[in-house]
């Protein structure tokens, strides 16, 4: 199918960008790589009078390393993430997790801000943010905001952007040395969505766990955070059992069925990828 007809808007600035989209308020949808937004807009799930392209502003496309911290512009695309030295240095686990996008084609056109406006509950970057601790960069014509990961994500496709907003901008802490990394999913083909996966960060000083975040996707009302198992892992010394004991609030979730997989077998994966996410981490 073709899409239903829209005006074209390509501005050259972020400026102007928030020109549009405060005139334009819910009647215009922003393009980014297009790698959901165009399907959606040919099977007609989706119309609105406006496309605004922001692929033509070059000021939103960089990758940065200032005051311990990364800052990535919003149409950064996956592929150039995967490969950065910046990112591979100070955010390894989000280089490493990028290659699990996908393939090599959507890769090379979608972008970090798509992938978090789309807020997709089975898409990977969201869960990462979560892990990592990212901030989100808002602009609208009046103001701008910083909003914590833990705060952006809502239920499913929900974000906190409402009809002004631009993602301009992905702040992510330097990783510590202290600090271990994870990322596991199961999918049914190589480059397909997850069914599940489970990014995990642990802090580990003197073989004592001193903070974690865990962060599990593809399961039922969004991404989130495992919170029971990282509140059992903090403040403990590493061990076999330990991670079994914490992998095992992994089923407590709730998980849905659908033609790709039960509600069972997500649980029993998200068991599974919690605890080999939880091992690599440690090593
Ligand atoms: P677009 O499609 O252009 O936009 C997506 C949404 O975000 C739209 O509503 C748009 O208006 C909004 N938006 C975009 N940028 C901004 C911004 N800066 N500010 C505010 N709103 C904005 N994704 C995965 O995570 N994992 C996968 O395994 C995976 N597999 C895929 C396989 C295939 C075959 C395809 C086609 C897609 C797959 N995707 C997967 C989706 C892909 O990652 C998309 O690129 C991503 O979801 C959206 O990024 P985009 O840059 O293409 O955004």
């Amino acid at each position: 199918m073709k899409p239903a007809p829209f005006i074209y808007l390509a501005p050259k600035s972020t400026e102007e960008a928030l020109e549009f989209l405060d005139l334009h308020q819910d009647d215009v949808r922003v393009l980014a790589g297009g790698q959901s937004l165009v399907p959606m807009l040919n099977f007609r799930l989706i119309r609105f009078d406006y496309l605004l392209d922001i692929n033509g502003i070059p000021e939103l496309s960089y990758i940065r390393s200032e005051h311990e911290r990364l800052h990535i512009g919003a149409t950064t695309r996956y592929r150039t993430i995967e490969v950065n030295r910046l990112i591979q240095a100070h955010a390894p686990l989000l280089s490493k997790a990028t290659h699990f996008v996908a393939h090599l084609p959507v890769r090379t056109r979608g972008t970090i801000g798509g992938s978090l406006a789309h807020a997709d509950p089975a898409a990977e970057y969201p869960a990462l943010m979560l892990v990592l601790n990212a901030t989100m960069v808002v602009k609208s014509k009046s103001h701008t905001s910083e909003i914590a990961a833990d705060d952006f994500f809502g239920g499913l496709f929900e974000s906190k952007l409402s009809a002004g907003d631009l993602l301009v901008e992905i702040q992510i802490p330097h990783a510590k040395p202290t600090q271990g990394f994870g990322f596991k999913e199961y999918s049914r083909r190589t480059g397909d969505l997850a069914l599940v996966g489970v990014a995990v960060m642990l802090d580990i000083a003197n073989h004592v766990i001193t903070d974690a975040r865990i962060a599990l996707l593809g399961l039922s009302g969004g991404v989130q955070r495992l919170l029971e198992a990282e509140n059992h892992l903090i403040g403990k010394k590493v061990n076999e059992e330990l991670i079994e004991h914490a992998s095992d609030f992994a089923m407590n979730v709730s998980a849905q069925s659908d033609l790709h997989g039960t509600d069972a077998l997500r649980k029993h994966l998200a068991k599974v990828l919690t605890k080999d996410a939880l091992i690599e981490a440690c090593q």
